[in-house]
């Protein structure tokens, strides 16, 4: 067993603690952005390679807090993570997504979201019911709604959480692996999820140009999972070269800022006119 340590040592590094108070003191902020509004969705496209037509929108969390001004989602959803705010975040960013579907139906743009669920939220066992009352109470079908689940997360828990991903599969929601290839997960291991769609992480795609290591990687996961009947995506496209050895490569689906930066509901309003137009 470990020995006590003397009283009043530190046990932590001074820059994780300053982080860790920060974090504590935004806690309370976050509570009140969840039930005020302030948190905001911004939606980026997902763009089909072969013909450029729009597949759908990814949703991403902002937060522009009064002092601090934009806080980055990957603090906020760890701060919401630690303060038992997760389940909140997520319905707050599902719900308003959703919100938005209805509206771009009912405006004869049909348009599917992209959702990000932390890991953890697949060992909460109300989230499908959850899920399901919210397609109801907005009318959209299953199969216009994507959840993504980041890849190291997924496989932590993966035994817990299978249950939960089964449940959203027979739902009829569709499935991503986020962040692909940043975890330890072999590719074999994707045959084994029940998932429709895997994101090749943006580190892989943009090295993918210049270093020949990235470029194999993005060709053997986009080779395995075409494979497998997945749906393959690539993330942080940047540039037309990119985009142009992705086509060749046979990636279906890419996002990017090549495309477009996520937008406010309004700009990406703007920018689905600028696309229908002749
Ligand atoms: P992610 O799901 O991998 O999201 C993609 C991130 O890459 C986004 O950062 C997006 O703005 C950025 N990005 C998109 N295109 C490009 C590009 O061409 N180049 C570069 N360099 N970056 C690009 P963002 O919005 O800061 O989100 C960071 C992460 O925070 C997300 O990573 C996701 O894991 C998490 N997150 C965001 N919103 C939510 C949410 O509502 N719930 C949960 N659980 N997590 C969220
Ligand atoms: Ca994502
Ligand atoms: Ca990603
Ligand atoms: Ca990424």
């Amino acid at each position: 067993a470990a020995k006590a340590l003397p009283y009043g040592v530190q046990l932590f590094h001074p820059a994780l603690e300053s982080r860790a108070v920060r974090r504590l003191g935004l806690a309370a902020d976050l509570r009140r952005a969840l039930d005020s509004g302030e948190l905001e969705v911004h939606f980026q496209p997902k763009v089909s390679i072969q013909d450029r037509h729009l597949i759908g929108v990814e949703c991403l969390a902002r937060w522009q807090h009064p002092a601090h001004g934009e806080v980055s989602p990957e603090d906020f959803v760890a701060v919401a993570e630690h303060t038992g705010q997760l389940h909140r975040l997520t319905e707050v960013i599902l719900t308003a997504g959703l919100r938005h579907c209805r509206e771009w139906a009912d405006a004869g743009r049909p348009l599917s979201i992209a959702v990000n669920l932390s890991a953890r939220t697949l060992l909460d066992t109300r989230f499908v019911d959850q899920v399901n009352g919210l397609l109801l109470r907005y009318q959209v079908p299953a199969s216009q709604v994507t959840f993504e689940i980041s890849e190291p997360g997924m496989l932590g828990e993966i035994e817990r959480a299978l249950p939960t991903l089964y449940r959203l599969r027979d739902l009829g929601v569709r499935l991503s692996v986020d962040d692909f290839g940043t975890g330890a997960s072999s590719l074999s291991y994707l045959r084994q999820l029940p998932v429709h769609e895997v994101k090749i992480d943006d580190s892989f795609v943009q090295g993918m140009a210049t270093d020949s290591g990235d470029l194999a990687i993005v060709r053997a996961v986009i080779g395995l999972s075409r494979e497998f009947g997945l749906t393959v995506v690539a993330e942080g496209v940047e540039s037309e070269l990119t985009l142009d050895l992705l086509a060749e490569l046979g990636c279906e689906i890419g996002q990017g800022y090549f495309f477009s930066r996520p937008l406010p509901v309004e700009r990406l309003n703007m920018w689905l006119s600028a696309q229908t137009e002749p």
